[in-house]
């Protein structure tokens, strides 16, 4: 399995339009962060999860080929924002785009991209085949996946595990049994917005604190505010088995 991050940035992304800071000035590229996606290659599939505002330049960016399906962790538009831009996929993959949601989510895809839903469509709208999610694992062309419930504030979101991998974006709780089901990850990957506390992200204490009870061999870090600081001086702070993801990073 390859996974690529295609962003690591929160909601408004860095640089953040007009901030003066310096991260935002910073002239190191893993300081620079799309809104959080990930891509996950299997044998024979291509999963994205979360299609944000960045989707378009993330897909030529790293000259994505080919997707089988997207799955969303929730509706907030740092997340849902690119995907009227699945047209390309469709056009060139002769058939609609399969999308995995729960159904809140799907609720607010369909207002948000009312057009797509329309009794009477215009003619070349995205083209989409809506497959409803629940907290229970479920299998794309023999994948399995399985969904694991997270609280961001109020909002139930999911998370992802496929095998030893586990994605996590959007977060700030998570009930014991639900982190039951990621124990025994290899690689975790864990929203962390900044080292000061947050409503709706786990922090970076926060963040760090979980992956101990996880103990995963590798935790990666994403949905990084400016706030976090420099990218190559935070990460000096890291516990060994932790580190900062960055946009284009991949692992195996
Ligand atoms: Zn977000
Ligand atoms: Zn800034
Ligand atoms: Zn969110």
């Amino acid at each position: 399995m390859k996974i690529t991050f295609l962003g690591t940035g929160t909601s408004q992304g860095v640089p953040v339009i007009l901030c003066k800071c310096e991260v935002c000035q910073s002239p190191d590229s893993r300081d620079k962060r799309l809104r959080a996606s990930i891509m996950i290659e299997t044998d024979s599939q291509t999963f994205i999860i979360d299609t944000g505002p960045d989707f378009r330049q993330q897909m030529l960016k790293y000259k994505v080929q080919n997707v089988d399906a997207i799955l969303f962790t929730h509706e907030h538009k740092d997340h849902i924002a690119g995907l009227d831009d699945i047209r390309a996929f469709n056009y060139v993959q002769k058939r609609p785009m399969d999308i995995y949601a729960e159904e809140r989510v799907q609720e607010a895809l369909k207002r948000e991209y009312a057009y797509v839903f329309a009794e009477f469509k215009y003619p070349g709208i995205p083209e989409m085949n809506m497959h409803l999610i629940e907290n229970k694992p479920f299998s794309i062309h023999g994948t399995k996946i399985i969904p694991i419930r997270a609280l961001h504030y109020r909002l139930p979101i999911f998370g992802f595990r496929i095998g030893d991998f586990t994605y996590i974006t959007d977060a700030n709780f998570i009930e014991n049994n639900e982190l039951e089901k990621i124990k025994g990850s290899k690689i975790l990957v864990l929203n962390a917005l900044r080292k000061k506390k947050h409503i709706s992200h786990y922090n970076l204490d926060e963040a760090l604190a979980l992956i101990e009870i996880i103990k995963p061999e590798q935790a990666y870090l994403t949905h990084i505010s400016h706030m976090m600081g420099f990218h190559e001086q935070v990460e000096k702070e890291l516990p060994q088995n932790v580190k900062f993801a960055y946009d284009g990073m991949v692992i195996w």
